[in-house]
């Protein structure tokens, strides 16, 4: 790394930030991690979403020479930040599963020899042979671990190839690395700075504080007039969170039948109808967007006044992540829970089926490979078309289940699914050169298309490459329909291979298919990470039981933040307000309260002796507020007793 004087780096920084990105000036704790980082510190960036992490890493870039290193898992994502580091005229390249051999080798080479700035990849492709061979070359000034937290297998987001971060670190041992999350708990802020073996722990963390943001948690029977309500009561725009794909279309209608204007979202639509919706609401012109958890990755509103859960989700780490989209502004703005009894029994439910029995999962991984008819080694970086009830049906299988088992072989790195990922069309011929020759002169029709495909794309002989069928059609002047019949008709004569762009799920093998005892997940590991999400379930349940404390003081102390002040805002904080009494006064009139109900007394014989420093008719509201919210009872003697 090169850097100056202090004041000269501050200068830099400063001029970097608005010539490529336009802003004046940096966001809290932004510099600070930037200048750690330059100082060539190995650093642990703790910041809510939102909260600006990309810059700390780019701008560190943009200051030294090199390239710098970026992990990201999520693929769409990724894209997003490419394009926009294009836009700004800045190189950088991503590599993904999805991408040919020569693709990638291109991306890698312009990496060594071009004068790239940013190499994202995803978790799979950073061990690729490819890669770690060239890695080296490159003159990589900072590797940079975005969601950092999916490293720690006792998170809420493990991805093992994460865990294989470390071994780049081996690779590139004098390049700091820069991690960065916006959910970790105390544990996990641990286990990313062993995993990814920093030389001394180096942490800076933005509290998780949210002072404009008002918990609210309401035990319903009727959700959904309730969330009318809310649409009705608090203006501007929001979003409603649900757990199936049906009820958003099923929710989106009802309030629109009920005068909101709203829209559902889930990762099952288009990315055209995604888009669209998308920038709706982004616009304004969708008030409030009924949605699964696919919605709001990447999406930075500032003005979203409302967040309604409409289902439990399975973790604080999760709820504070939605939750926290509401009011980035720093106005006012709410984040509601609805639930009832039954709930809590499903959310436990949901969990059991989340991780069903590593037999199960193998089992299911095995089928899946006779489904698609692989042999034992072979299938990597083929996709299929998938129909999850049919193949449920045919194996017997719980759907549910194998939509986890989808899942949990998707973060093992074993397989992807389409939602991660675009699967345009694909051709490979079949034949060898000197035969495809001989099928041109014996069948002219195709001769000047088969021509234009082998001028058009390289690589086609030895795997398989995307095609676009529009461009194809376009430069060989016909329709685009013809061109897909020209193809389709060569695949028939087994020409070539065609494998047209699918708008069903699609699986990909990531690794070629293996027998299901190969799979490298222990027994104890497993049940390991089960006990930490019913760690997590737990800690959820108790949020929306809780009816004793502040409810971001909950989650602050979720998050390992033991000082800070009772939001005043939140449920429970309301109805304390409504004993008249201060967060002072309550404190310290629950203090005196404890000894006595220690002792059971009555509220007539707590007046009697307690302090009269403190009005009794404080004491008497305190202690109502207590029944109220049944914390304690009084039994017909008045005497009071904790629950
Ligand atoms: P995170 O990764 O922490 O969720 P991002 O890096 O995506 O956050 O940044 C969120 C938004 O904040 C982006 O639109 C980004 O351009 C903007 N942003 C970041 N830093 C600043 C800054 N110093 N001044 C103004 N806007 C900023
Ligand atoms: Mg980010």
């Amino acid at each position: 790394m090169v850097y100056g004087e202090p004041i000269d780096i501050l200068l830099n920084l400063q001029a970097i930030l608005t010539k490529y990105w336009g802003f004046s000036s940096f966001r809290p704790l932004q510099e600070d991690i930037i200048r750690s980082v330059l100082a060539g510190r190995d650093t642990l960036a703790l910041l809510p979403t939102g909260g600006g992490k990309s810059l700390c890493y780019q701008i560190p870039a943009m200051a030294s020479e090199g390239i710098c290193v970026v992990v990201s898992p999520l693929i769409a994502l990724m894209k997003d930040q490419v394009q926009a580091l294009r836009d700004k005229g800045i190189k950088a390249v991503g590599i993904y599963h999805g991408m040919s051999r020569v693709e990638i080798d291109n991306a890698v080479d312009n990496c060594v020899y071009g004068d790239v700035k940013f190499l994202y990849l995803s978790p799979e492709r950073l061990t690729a042979e490819l890669i770690r061979s060239r890695l080296p070359k490159m003159n990589v000034s900072l590797l940079a671990v975005d969601e950092a937290h999916c490293i720690s297998q006792w998170g809420y987001d493990f991805r093992p190839p994460y865990l294989r971060i470390s071994e780049i670190r081996d690779i590139i041992p004098k390049t700091p690395v820069l991690a960065l999350t916006a959910t970790a708990t105390p544990q996990v802020v641990n286990d990313i700075m062993e995993n990814l073996q920093f030389s001394e722990p180096n942490v800076f963390q933005k509290s998780f504080e949210r002072k404009n943001l008002a918990y609210i948690v309401f035990k319903e029977e009727d959700k959904l007039q309730r969330l009318l309500k809310i649409c009705n009561n608090v203006k501007g725009t929001g979003i409603v969170y649900v757990r199936n794909r049906r009820k958003t279309r099923e929710i989106a209608d009802w309030l629109k039948m009920n005068n909101i204007d709203a829209e559902f979202f889930h990762a099952g639509l288009t990315g055209l109808e995604r888009d669209a919706k998308q920038n709706a609401w982004m616009k304004e012109r969708t008030r409030v967007i009924v949605s699964t958890n696919a919605f709001g990755m990447g999406i930075d509103k500032p003005n979203v006044r409302f967040v309604v859960h409409i289902d439990l989700p399975d973790s604080p780490e999760a709820y504070f992540q939605e939750a926290g989209r509401a009011g980035r502004d720093g106005y006012k703005a709410y984040a509601v829970l609805l639930y009832q009894e039954s709930d809590l029994a499903e959310l436990e439910q949901f969990h059991k089926r989340s991780f069903p029995p590593l037999e199960t999962i193998k089992k299911i991984y095995n089928s899946l490979g006779n489904y698609f008819q692989l042999a034992m080694g072979s299938g990597k970086d083929q996709s299929f078309s998938f129909d999850l009830l049919g193949f449920s049906r045919h194996y017997a299988f719980d759907p549910f289940v194998v939509f986890n088992t989808l899942g949990f072989l998707e973060r093992e790195g074993y397989i992807a699914t389409s939602e991660a990922l675009s699967n345009p069309s694909r051709l490979m011929f079949t034949l060898d050169n000197e035969s495809l020759y001989r099928f041109q002169v014996a069948n002219p029709k195709y001769n000047a298309f088969v021509k234009l495909l082998l001028r058009s794309y390289t690589g086609l002989f030895s795997e398989f490459g995307k095609i676009n069928e529009k461009d194809i059609a376009a430069r060989a002047g016909i329709s685009e329909e013809s061109a897909i019949k020209l193809l389709q008709e060569m695949h028939n004569m087994q020409v070539l291979h065609y494998q047209r762009q699918n708008k069903n799920p699609m699986i990909t093998f990531i690794e070629e298919r293996m027998p299901a005892s190969s799979m490298s997940v222990s027994k104890e590991v497993y049940r390991e990470r089960e006990k930490f999400a019913r760690k997590r379930m737990q800690a959820m349940t108790n949020y929306v039981r809780g009816r004793h404390g502040c409810r971001s003081l909950y989650l602050l102390s979720y998050f390992g933040e033991t000082k800070g002040q009772r939001c005043g805002q939140c449920d429970i904080c309301l109805e304390r307000n409504k004993a008249g009494v201060s967060a002072y006064e309550f404190d310290q009139i629950f203090q005196l309260l404890k000894t006595y109900i220690e002792k059971n007394y009555s509220l007539e014989l707590i007046l009697d002796e307690a302090d009269s420093t403190i009005p009794g008719e404080k004491i008497a509201n305190v202690v109502r507020y207590l029944a109220d919210s049944e914390q304690v009872i009084i039994d017909e003697d008045g005497k009071i007793h904790w629950k």
